[in-house]
């Protein structure tokens, strides 16, 4: 039996993988769930699926979990606060670790699984837009492995050959070109430009082919998603900027390709539904079940591509030029906007100003090296950053 933990198990991504595991009792077991504060989504996965801890980040949320699962036969242990995140993930009894709390928050328990040597299911993109070079050498030191689940990332992954997924051999020894992310260009990928400052959260969280959380709903709707992919991207699979190319593809059934020296083109398709990567990544080298109906070509019917448009998406923009210069930026980059998104989500900033924030506080604070940098010293620059980015809140933007 392979022993699971799911950082983030109450959000879209945890839920998905809970279905995922649920289709095979005979293969994988549950051996901790963790959330912030939804304590009674969390009872009902306890109930259901019997881990041996429960963590909750927040400590009140704790106590009321711990009254929920009051007269629940052989309850699981119930743990609080971050630190707890850390240790479920480094488990002896844990092989695979699906990381997928939301934002720099999940950095800490990612870590800490690819230090342990664990399997880990990246969802959390944001960690390696803040750690790449620190969570890639963990990966590497302790003998941990990276599979992504982002659907972008996992579908390059399957378009790669198996000398590269084992490591054996680099993209470029196998004649990789580029790299071509899709993007489903989001809601407002079609709204005229003049009506973007008067969107709303929520129509900015009604992504048209995708079911989210709100944080990553409102990034695809900027495009900062594709962004943030993109310095994924490029810690994953040991590239730069420049050999990967953004298409909008509005049907999002082809989930990424990679083109190789000979003029071929290799896709992964299938129906947008995550599933698909959490059962590829938790089966691999195998496949296995994941509930998701085959992709039904002559219901799609055709297949459209475009080009980005970086005046309609600026945060396209802003990611790009972070991407390319760096250093701290993309740290800088990723806290500024984890706080925009969320002025945006609490109705303080409209939907234009998040890309006017992100800039203003990538314009205020230097960009240094972070060559050799500890994870401390990421995360105070990632406090300062959301510090600087909270007083341009108040001073207001836009
Ligand atoms: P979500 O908001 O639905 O869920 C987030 C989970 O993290 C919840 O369980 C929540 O309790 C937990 N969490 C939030 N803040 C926390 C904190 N401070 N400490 C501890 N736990 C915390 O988010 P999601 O849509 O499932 O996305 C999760 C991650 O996966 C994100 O990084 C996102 O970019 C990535 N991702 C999601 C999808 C998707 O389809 N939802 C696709 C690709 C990548
Ligand atoms: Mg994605």
């Amino acid at each position: 039996m392979i022993g699971v933990t799911i950082l983030g198990s109450t959000g879209s991504i945890g839920v998905s993988t809970l279905d995922v595991v649920g289709r095979h009792p005979d293969r994988f077991r549950i051996i901790a769930l963790t959330a912030n504060r939804d304590a009674d989504g969390m009872a009902l996965q306890c109930r259901r699926h019997r881990p041996e801890y429960a963590v909750m980040a927040n400590p009140v949320a704790a106590s009321r979990l711990r009254l929920l699962l009051t007269g629940m036969p052989k309850p699981p242990e119930v743990l609080a606060g971050t630190e707890a995140l850390e240790s479920v993930a480094a488990l002896p009894q844990v092989d695979y670790v699906m990381a997928a709390i939301v934002g720099a928050a999940g950095l800490l328990p990612t870590l800490a699984a690819a230090r342990a040597g664990k399997r880990v299911l990246l969802a959390n993109k944001e960690a390696l837009v803040v750690a790449g070079a620190l969570l890639m050498q963990a990966v590497e030191d302790n003998g941990a492995r990276i599979l992504p689940i982002d659907s972008e990332h996992n579908a390059v992954f399957q378009c790669l050959p198996r000398e590269y997924q084992d490591g054996r051999r680099g993209l470029y020894a196998l004649g990789v070109e580029r790299i071509l992310l899709t993007a489903s260009g989001g809601p407002f990928r079609d709204t005229p430009l003049d009506r973007l400052t008067a969107v709303t959260p929520e129509e900015a969280c009604a992504h048209p082919n995708w079911d989210m959380g709100r944080k990553i709903s409102v990034d695809s709707a900027t495009m900062m998603n594709k962004g943030l992919e993109l310095i994924e991207a490029c810690w994953l699979f040991g590239t730069d900027p420049g050999r990967i190319q953004i298409l909008v593809h509005p049907q999002s059934v082809i989930h990424s390709l990679v083109q190789y020296r000979d003029g071929s083109l290799l896709a992964q398709l299938g129906n947008p539904d995550m599933r698909t990567p959490i059962a590829h990544a938790l089966a691999w080298p195998e496949r296995a079940d994941s509930g998701v109906a085959p992709l039904d070509l002559l219901a799609v019917g055709r297949l459209d591509f475009r080009p980005a448009e970086l005046d309609r998406f600026p945060c396209l923009d802003l990611a790009y030029r972070a991407a390319t210069e760096g250093g701290s930026c993309p740290v800088i980059l990723n806290a500024a906007n984890e706080v925009a998104v969320a002025a945006f989500l609490d109705r303080r900033i409209s939907f234009m100003d998040i890309a006017t924030l992100v800039a203003r506080v990538l314009d205020q604070i230097p960009a240094e090296g972070v060559d050799g940098w500890e994870v401390g010293q990421l995360l105070d620059l990632d406090r300062q950053v959301r510090e600087r980015a909270e007083q341009n809140l108040t001073r207001s933007v836009g």
